[in-house]
């Protein structure tokens, strides 16, 4: 089997080393935004290790036993889990715990592979001491690998027990080449996608595979003039904070729109006439300000523990009445 992954080489690399040097660690931790392949590589990791005839290059067959259960989902070594809900509860991982000190069924380890890992910090929830327990005492043969969207809210102690991975975009120019040489599609389509994704390759095979030729939607504040929309649109920016740094894009490329720059350097380029309409609403230190106001409050919601809904409410008033 072809290693099927885009872009992160050198983590697989090194998770391969690990393999062939029957160095796999017990725990690991991969770090990166929502769509970036942190899942895709730990199912990659998983199947190598689980493997029953690895191939010369020191990839998964695809074709044994192992690799075919892999692929329907149904390795009893392997298992996924999510978020029940908003967390990944205490009940899951109490079962993790009852079922990780058995010996594998069929494989050399069990793996479990933990989405969202940050979703257990909840002080109300104590999946994360739980996680912990297991973490300090890991039992042979077993490898956890914990996912994440946000490093920052695990725990120091259980990052402490990882080897961490950080996943980081790829370069827009390597991840277009590995877009047309996977989908075999033309230039222009991959350069799109990999400037709309921002180098993210979820993203970007998202986009490719639903098609590029629509326009982007012009987020709705760049647009709305009263003020009382702040609060409907703040509890939109709770559900995706990702969303924030999105909108970033969209005050620049205003910006650029304003001060006569190439469409070349936009980022949203397929949404250019209708910024061009809202061109005259803004004045160049409003755009600065905006700017500024949306990283500052990404500083905040990082750094302390201000009520998340409140500290948006906060920026879409300033970026609605342009201050
Ligand atoms: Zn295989």
């Amino acid at each position: 089997m072809k290693n099927a992954i885009l872009g992160h080489q050198n983590i697989v690399t090194q998770l391969q080393n690990a393999v062939a040097s029957e160095r796999v660690a017990g725990a690991y931790l991969f770090s990166g935004v929502q769509g970036i392949g942190k899942e895709t590589v730990a199912l990659y990791f998983a199947n190598l290790i689980l493997c029953d005839h690895r191939t010369e290059e020191f990839s998964p067959c695809g074709e044994c036993r192992a690799c075919r259960t892999i692929k329907n989902g149904n390795h009893p070594d392997l298992r996924i889990i999510r978020p029940d809900g908003a967390q990944i509860k205490i009940d899951q991982i109490r079962e993790l715990q009852q079922q990780i000190v058995y010996r594998p069924l069929e494989g050399p380890r069990k793996i479990y592979i933990l989405a969202n890992t940050e979703r257990m910090n909840n002080p109300n929830n104590p999946a994360a001491n739980a996680l912990l327990k297991t973490l300090e005492e890991p039992p042979a043969a077993s490898t956890l690998i914990l996912l994440t969207e946000n490093i920052e809210s695990i725990l120091l102690t259980i990052q402490s027990r990882c080897q961490i991975f950080p996943f980081y975009p790829m370069p827009i120019e390597e991840l277009t080449v590995a877009l047309i040489d996977h989908f075999s599609i033309d230039k222009e389509a991959a350069a799109a996608a990999a400037i709309l994704s921002r180098g993210v390759v979820g993203k970007a095979i998202t986009l490719i595979e639903k098609g590029i030729t629509e326009s982007e939607e012009v987020p709705e504040i760049l647009e709305e003039t009263d003020p009382l929309a702040a609060f409907r649109l703040a509890e939109q920016f709770e559900k995706n904070l990702d969303s924030l740094d999105e909108l970033i894009t969209w005050y620049r490329d205003l910006l650029f729109l304003q001060q006569g720059a190439p469409v070349e350097l936009m980022t949203h380029t397929s949404a250019v006439d209708k910024l061009q309409t809202l061109v005259p609403r803004y004045s160049r230190i409003r755009l600065q300000q905006a700017i500024k106001t949306v990283f500052e409050t990404k500083e905040l919601l990082k750094r302390t523990n201000v009520t998340k809904i409140f500290a948006l409410e906060v920026m879409c008033l300033k970026l609605l009445q342009g201050k």
